[in-house]
């Protein structure tokens, strides 16, 4: 089968690889139908996350219909269309019981790696790396699921389009989970930096569960757009001005309610700070650019929290501790438990209350792929979210 593979920074290539076979009864091999770019994608592009080797298959964002199982798969079978959830978790450890799925203790044959860097294990995810299991991902013809039962969301409504569906596999639970983190009562401001496909998200997410006034921030024009325009946020462009003072203004010199950084560790800056964190980062004396992350915090309101979806991968420098201390701040953050949101906001697609397409800007073979990475990391053509179709 062709799959899109890392070959080593800011290298991939569509390759001919072996196609992906049962390898435990609780399997089920996917023909993927679509499968989408994600910010996280960037991280490994970029060279960020340690533990690739060249040849891996990437990609988490993917669904498709279901063409073998393994004898334990009760939940689907051949011939479903599902969305697959890109984090792998078995279901019935006692951190995916607390729906924690991505805590999960079974699925990452590899958790000493991530007990080493994070102090416990995590589950496997789906082309993210050996520390995440090493696991082949859905930028490919086919792939293989572990623990399908827990991992598929079955779509049974035929008039729903793919490009409407796929997002359940990720973006869309993680920009749903920082506004649940929230704790929204309703009538609140929430600002959001980064105005990529998971902040989208978290904006119409906000509003949702409640947000009254959602503010994004973001530097590119086009992006800043789509916000107001279809995920009915005010913007700031950081570039034109101070975001700290402008936040002040916009809300009665308390800062807004809340927060969540949908940036995370590849941040931009205007300030001389950028090229501090760069540098610091370049040396390996941190592992990500907290930039976006320290201004969510100086920016909150007291007693507010700060829901971080951006990925971190290791150690931040001059994190501003004190701020927290003493003004009340509560920090949460969370690889997505997509699996925990999937059905609500499948019913919430059916019931109209947001179609995920809005965030969709282009639309390509997988053999495109690493012409698509090309343009969605350097942000040109307007480009906000790929969808790749493998067949
Ligand atoms: P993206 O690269 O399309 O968007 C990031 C945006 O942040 C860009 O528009 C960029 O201009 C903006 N930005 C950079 N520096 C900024 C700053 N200082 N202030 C404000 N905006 C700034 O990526 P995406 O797909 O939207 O993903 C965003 C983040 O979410 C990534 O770190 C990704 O890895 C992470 N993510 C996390 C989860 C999870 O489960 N927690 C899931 C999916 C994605
Ligand atoms: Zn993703
Ligand atoms: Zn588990």
């Amino acid at each position: 089968m062709r799959a899109n593979c890392w070959m080593g920074i800011r290298n991939m290539e569509v390759r001919d690889v072996p196609d992906p076979r049962i390898l435990n009864q609780r399997d089920a091999i996917v023909k993927v139908t679509s499968t989408a770019i994600c910010g996280s994608d960037l991280h490994l592009y970029n060279g960020f996350m340690p533990t690739m080797v060249p040849g891996d298959i990437v990609g988490h964002e993917f669904m498709g219909e279901i063409i073998e199982v393994g004898r334990e798969t009760k939940a689907v079978k051949v011939g479903d269309r599902v969305v697959v959830a890109f984090p792998i978790s078995c279901g019935q450890c006692a951190q995916c019981k607390r729906g924690l799925y991505t805590a999960c203790e079974n699925s990452n044959p590899n958790a000493w790696l991530a007990e080493k860097q994070w102090g416990y294990p995590t589950c496997g995810a789906f082309g993210y790396s050996h520390t995440l299991g090493g696991f082949a991902g859905g930028q490919a013809e086919y792939v293989r699921v572990p623990f399908a039962d827990v991992g598929t969301l079955k779509i049974e409504d035929s008039s729903l389009p793919d490009e409407s569906v796929l997002f359940l596999s990720d973006i869309f639970p993680t920009g749903y989970m920082g506004a649940d983190m929230l704790g929204l009562k309703g009538g609140e401001t929430v600002a959001v930096w980064g105005c990529g496909p998971v902040g989208q998200f978290a904006m119409a997410s906000a509003q949702l569960l409640g947000a009254e006034r959602v503010i994004g921030i973001d530097r590119f024009e086009y992006r800043l757009e789509m916000a107001r325009e279809k995920a009915g946020a005010e913007t700031l462009n950081y570039e034109h001005v101070d975001v700290l003072t402008a936040l002040r203004e916009m809300t009665g010199g308390r800062g807004p309610d809340h927060c969540i950084d949908a940036v995370g560790l590849e941040a931009h800056s205007a300030s001389p700070m950028y090229a501090y964190d760069r540098a610091k980062q370049m040396m390996m004396l941190e592992t990500d650019r907290p930039l976006a992350l320290r201004q969510a915090i100086m920016a909150c309101r007291s007693g507010g929290t700060i829901a971080v979806l951006g990925v971190y991968g290791g150690f931040i420098d001059k994190f501003p501790m004190g701020t927290i201390v003493n003004r009340s701040l509560t920090i949460k953050s969370a690889q997505a438990h997509v699996q925990r949101y999937m059905r609500p906001l499948l019913e919430r697609i059916q019931n109209r209350e947001i179609d995920p397409r809005f965030v969709i800007t282009h639309e390509m073979s997988l053999d495109d792929a690493p012409k698509g990475y090309k343009i969605f990391n350097d942000k040109v053509d307007d480009c906000e979210k790929i969808v790749l179709k493998p067949h």
